[in-house]
């Protein structure tokens, strides 16, 4: 995998199909035409596996429930 090299997923409106392409981040916004030559498509949300900044919830089990070692009977 080449680095500077992302994936762009594209969506073409003539065939309704996705498809990605690999291209420089230059021609990201460059016209893609999808695998059957039409040219009218449109740029999807990039699903550039790069960031890794998904929002994950913050672990910990949340606790509640039975709160037994906050209630004195573990001690
Ligand atoms: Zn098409």
């Amino acid at each position: 995998m080449l680095p500077g090299m992302p994936r762009y997923e594209y969506r073409c409106r003539r065939c309704g199909d996705d498809f990605e392409l690999s291209r420089p981040m230059a021609e990201s916004g460059a016209p893609a035409p999808c695998p059957r030559g039409h040219d009218d498509t449109v740029k999807l949300l990039s699903t550039v596996s790069v960031g890794g900044a998904a929002p994950a919830p913050r672990g910990g089990g949340g606790g509640g429930g039975g709160g037994c070692c906050g209630g004195g009977c573990c001690g």
